[in-house]
């Protein structure tokens, strides 16, 4: 790779862009970069040493990657999925047939692809990278869905999402409140490499709960300007997310008094006890449960 590329890390790639995040030389045994997919979709390209060796993270399509493969002549050594939506896994099959490299994946998940059931606390070698990844559940936006932690990096596919989270689709919110509180006391520098580029719609959502909120003001001009000139607005960070994110901030005392707002506010045609005693909202999970709500309803 040129050095131009290395401190800018910008490539035109058949209409999409390619981000890279080579700050210096030492870095590069835990770094990635983005191949973009379908209309938000991180496909994420984990780098090692040598650094022509990857790994790729949720391949929902192969074409993009092979093109990027090729135009960069890198080595893919392994996939590794972290849930069952086709966005994520529907170029694993293809991508493994042609390179001939082991797919990683949930164990309680059906992925026609895997060759490598992974559970909790299991740890995967990628010895052409030279890295080492430890396994998370987290359950919440599917019921197997995992993450992938180590070296300072986490990919947590649909799970966290830079100022959000992912939808409830299979799990419940006490689920999901769990494997997000877990991520969030990961350490504050751990690079955050979320699966699609929704932040904008976050922070919308994030400043519509706490307007008061000066970390998530400025990060959404900042990321304005990236996206201005069609640039990720990732990695984000553990202790960015601390700041921003309302779903990891269901204690501050103004989210918990927003979600309680919105919760009357979306409840108010049913009897008055009643809503007084639902939007009480006496434990975290329940405050959690309204944010995921009120986002899904959410039109900023
Ligand atoms: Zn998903």
């Amino acid at each position: 790779m040129p050095g131009w590329l290395a401190r800018v890390g910008v490539v035109p790639l058949r209409g999409w862009i390619i981000m890279a995040q080579f700050a210096a030389a030492e870095d590069r045994a835990c770094s990635a970069f983005a191949v973009r997919a379908f209309a938000d979709n991180y496909i994420w390209l984990i780098r090692g040493r040598p650094p022509e060796h990857v790994a790729i993270v949720d391949p929902g399509d192969p074409e993009p990657v092979v093109a990027t493969l090729e135009r960069e002549r890198l080595r893919p050594v392994a996939i590794l999925c972290t849930h069952h939506h086709g966005d994520h896994v529907g170029g694993a099959y293809a991508l493994a047939a042609r390179y001939g490299i082991p797919v990683y994946g949930p164990a309680r998940e059906r992925i026609r692809a895997i060759t490598h059931h992974l559970e909790e606390g299991d740890r995967i070698e990628l010895e052409e990278l030279e890295l080492t990844f430890t396994v998370f559940e987290v359950p919440g936006h599917t019921a197997g869905h995992i993450a992938y932690y180590g070296h300072g990096m986490l990919f947590c596919g649909d799970t966290l999402f830079s100022a959000g989270c992912g939808r409830l689709f299979e799990g419940t919110a006490a689920q999901m409140y769990a494997s997000l509180t877990r991520l969030a006391a990961l350490p504050e520098d751990t690079k955050v490499y979320c699966a699609h580029e929704y932040t904008l719609a976050n922070l919308r959502f994030a400043l519509a709960v706490e307007p008061g909120n000066h970390a998530a003001r400025n990060h959404l001009e900042a990321c304005k300007r990236l996206r201005a000139r069609d640039f990720p607005t990732l990695p984000s960070t553990i202790g960015r997310e601390r700041q921003i994110n309302p779903f990891l901030r269901v204690r501050t005392p103004m989210v918990r008094a927003a979600a309680q707002q919105w919760c009357r506010h979306a409840t108010s045609t049913h009897r008055g006890m009643e809503i007084s005693s639902r939007c009480a909202l006496d434990s975290d999970v329940e405050v959690f449960a309204v944010l995921r709500r009120w986002k899904d309803n959410f039109r900023g």
